[in-house]
Formats: C-alpha cells, structure tokens, sequence
C-alpha cells in the first residue's frame, strides 16, 4: 500500500493499532516526492533525514505503548513563507535565499510540540504576491491534474503537494485566497481562520492585517484536526483572541439540517466561468436536499472587495518589505558603494517585478497628499464590508460562493496582465477585509480540472463551516478523485 496516499485521520489510526509504523508513512511520502517533484516542483527545500530521525522516534515511543498525539509520526509540508528554525525559509524570493531562521513560527513549534513530522518547504509566489506560483523566484509549481497549468496561488506549492499525495497535509498562508485559491484549483481543501484565531508569529508578515495560517488537506476533517492543534491566544501576537479552541471535530457529524445559507447574489455576475457556475449551483441543490435552508441575500459590498484589498494590501506590503534593507537580513549587493546604494541596489535585485509593483502602489497611496483620496477611502470600505458581513450573518449561518472564478489557466497565460491575475482574487479577498473564517472543498471537476466552492462563517465560527464542509463532502466524495500523475 502506498501510505503516502493515506489522511491524517487514517495514518493515526494505523499508527495507534501498528499496522504501520512512522518510518514507512515517511518514506512512502519521500519515495513519492522524489518520483513526482521533478514534475510538479513543490518544493524549494527538504528535510528528509531529520524526517526519518523524528519518525525513528515516534515509532520507539509507539512501541513503549505511549499515547500517540493526534498529528504524531505523521508527514506535512510547510509553505516557505513560515519561519521554520535551522531549515532555510526563502518566502520563495532571492531576498531571502540563504536565510535559515533562528526560531520556529508558533504555528510550527505548535506542530512540532504535537509529534508532526516537517518534511521540507513548500514553493509559492514570492513573499505570497500573486494567484499561481508564477511569481515564485524559483520557478512555479505545476498543478497535478494538468502540469501545464498554474496550482494557483499563492499557496500553490502545498496545495500541489497534497493534491500529489506527497505529504499528508500541509500549512499554508491566506492574505486573500491563498489557501482556498490554490485548494480549489488543486483538488483539496483549504481553510482560511477567523482573523485572529491561530499565531501569525513567524509567519512573513504580508499583509498583518489580512494574514492568516491555515490547513491544506486531503479532507474536511483533516482540516479540523489541524485547526485543533495550530489554534489558539499566542503572547507572541497580539492580535490572537483569548477565546477556548473548541474541538473541531466534535460536530462534524451533525449535518446541515436547518443551517441557513445564504448566497449572495452579487456573486454571480460576469467572468463567472458558467460551467463553474453550474457545479456551484449543482452544490447549492445537494445541500438543499439534505436539509438546509437556501437563501439569496445581498451583499452589496462584494463588487468593491477587490478595489478594497489592492490598495489596503499593498499598503501594508510596502510597510513590511521596508525591513529588507540589505543590512539586517537578507540579500546584500556588493557593488554598493555607498548606504544608500545598499539600500537601492539590494532591493532592486533582491525584489522580483510584482513585489516592486506592490511597493510601489502602496507608497503612493499613502503618501501625503493621496492618503486620503485612496488608503483612507478603503478603509472606510471595509468598514462597511465589515458591517454588510455582521448584518447578513444576523440573518443565515454561512455564506456560499464560488472559490475562483474559473479552474485552473495555463502557466503563462496572465504573467503579463496583472489586472486580469487580480480578477483571480474576486471571492476571496473580500473575506479576509472582513476577518471571517471560509473554507474551499472540492465540488466537482470541469475537464478533468477541480472546482472549489466557498464556506464562509461567523468570526470563530469555523465549527459550523466544518460541519457543513463535511456533509457536503460526504454525501459527494470529490475529495476521492485522485489525479494522474
Ligand atoms: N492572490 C492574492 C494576492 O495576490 C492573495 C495572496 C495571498 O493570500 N497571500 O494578493
């Protein structure tokens, strides 16, 4: 059996019963890594014998007869865009290309405290710019169903490496959609917390007030025993809430009778892709037959989400890139000949074309005399998506939308027109200006490429999102389809 096609769920079970040990689950993923990554390029660096040393351990303690914690001895990737200590962390960018952290991001040292095993980390677009990996300065990843199409992004890297059975899971990050974008082009699903609800301490700051880590995985359930783990207050950020982490997995089973979900009608207007548009509505049938209620609300802010989110974003990127001077950290051009021209030269070489564009942008919408017109004039905007969002979960449980608006484009097809790589973003991004939690599952394929559809909850509200994602999913097995590779 090849283990490393097998869910979280799954691989603890037979590691509790010892039906396998943490060794071969290891080895069956690093087998399986070295025998597709020339194709699909998850990866920009690996961790293998560190992997099978954790592994070695695991097994020991299985054998005592010790408890096995619910992610122990079993194999994940890491987006390269969370700091992982003595393991180099590029943020898939030249800027960073030797720098091996001093410490692990909350999220990974969380892993680690629970037994998870790092086998390496995982491509995306540089420092999480972009909707395809393509911006990644080490080339892009390839999605699994179709290598000459984009996995999306910016995640893309991790969600291939799921979707190619080579690790069991993976982290991710989600600025505006890149967990659910790349899940949904990917096959897999993705979840986006609740702003607040897991530790961005360590993860590469893009957007800090967007930014979220969450799980890539195989199943629903998978997600939600990775939300038990990686959740929770971090005195590293002050921005994590001191509510209880409720188990996750608890409710899954309670199915979607009586839950009201709502679905905006400005979600489906043109660039909708109408065979995406078809599974989104095939999906809005199901969940009607088993019980929910079916509404249509308004959402009248949603036009204005991506307008929103590229001036807020790119504000805060120009903010958070400031620290790449050449000095402290990261690349150093030595023709400088002067301070400035460290300053200057590094960051002309060091930087890729959309990380300049996005310093670009967000210093000028900030700067004197336009901050009003543009930064200040956006954040009003997301007050009120802020408001639209509270008021409308008043009246449903969840909301449904489309992830992407078509399946995955080839590489190259978009390198060149950045508006229409925006467009990319339309359903995401709108969710993290608002700060609430959504998750992508597969719904269904268009010419063998996947299609996602998007959950989204009330703030910490990610158990009915699970409840409903996992009833969706088990009355329709998506997730079952594996690609060809
Ligand atoms: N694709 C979006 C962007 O380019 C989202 C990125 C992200 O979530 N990190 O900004």
């Amino acid at each position: 059996m090849d283990l490393n096609k097998l869910t979280i769920k799954e691989a603890r079970q037979k590691l509790q019963a010892k039906e396998i040990s943490s060794l071969d689950l290891v080895k069956d993923c690093i087998k399986r890594i070295e025998k597709t990554d020339s194709k699909v390029h998850s990866f920009l660096n690996t961790n293998f014998e560190q992997a099978r040393d954790a592994a070695k351990e695991v097994d020991k303690k299985i054998k005592k007869g010790e408890h096995v914690k619910s992610l122990e001895g079993i194999p994940c990737g890491i987006k390269d865009l969370i700091l992982t200590k003595g393991i180099v962390t590029t943020a898939s960018s030249k800027m960073l290309q030797n720098y091996k952290p001093l410490f692990d991001a909350t999220v990974i040292k969380k892993l680690k405290e629970n037994g998870a095993i790092i086998l390496g980390k995982q491509n995306c677009d540089a420092w999480g710019h972009g909707s395809s990996t393509e911006n990644s300065d080490y080339g892009p990843s390839h999605n699994p169903w179709d290598l000459e199409r984009v996995p999306g992004g910016s995640s893309g890297g991790s969600a291939a490496s799921v979707a190619a059975d080579q690790v069991i899971y993976s982290l991710g990050t989600d600025t505006g959609g890149s967990i659910r974008h790349p899940a949904s082009l990917c096959g897999v699903v993705g979840l986006k917390p609740t702003y607040g609800r897991v530790s961005r301490f360590g993860a590469i700051a893009m957007g800090s007030s967007l930014d979220q880590i969450g799980p890539i995985t195989k199943t629903v359930e998978d997600a939600a025993e990775v939300m038990n783990v990686i959740s929770g207050l971090d005195k590293m950020d002050g921005t994590t809430v001191p509510k209880p982490v409720p188990d996750y997995t608890k409710n899954l089973q309670q199915g979607i009778k009586g839950l009201r979900i709502g679905v905006p009608k400005e979600a489906f207007v043109e660039g909708l892709d109408p065979e995406v548009k078809q599974l989104i509505q095939i999906a809005i049938k199901d969940m009607e037959k088993q019980g929910a209620k079916i509404e249509e609300v308004s959402l009248q802010t949603l036009p204005y989400g991506l307008a929103c989110y590229y001036i807020i974003m790119p504000s805060e990127v120009s903010s958070n890139l400031g620290r790449y001077d050449g000095i402290r950290y990261g690349y150093q051009d030595k023709d400088a000949n002067n301070l400035f021209e460290i300053y200057t030269k590094s960051r002309a070489k060091g930087f890729g074309a959309e990380a300049k564009r996005r310093i670009m942008i967000g210093t000028y919408v900030l700067s004197a005399g336009y901050y009003d017109a543009y930064y200040k004039k956006a954040m009003r905007v997301r007050t009120l998506i802020k408001q639209e969002f509270d008021s409308v979960f008043n009246k449903v449980d969840l909301l449904l939308m489309p992830t992407s608006p078509r399946p995955a484009f080839k590489i190259g097809e978009n390198i060149n027109d950045p508006l229409t790589m925006y467009l990319e973003d339309i359903y995401t991004v709108t969710i993290n200006l608002a700060g609430v939690p959504a998750i992508s599952v597969p719904c269904g394929y268009i010419n063998n490429l996947p299609v996602g559809i998007q959950l989204i909850g009330k703030q910490f509200d990610e158990e009915t999102i699970f409840r409903a994602a996992y009833a969706y999913e088990q009355a329709n097995g998506w997730n079952k389809i594996k690609p060809k590779l």
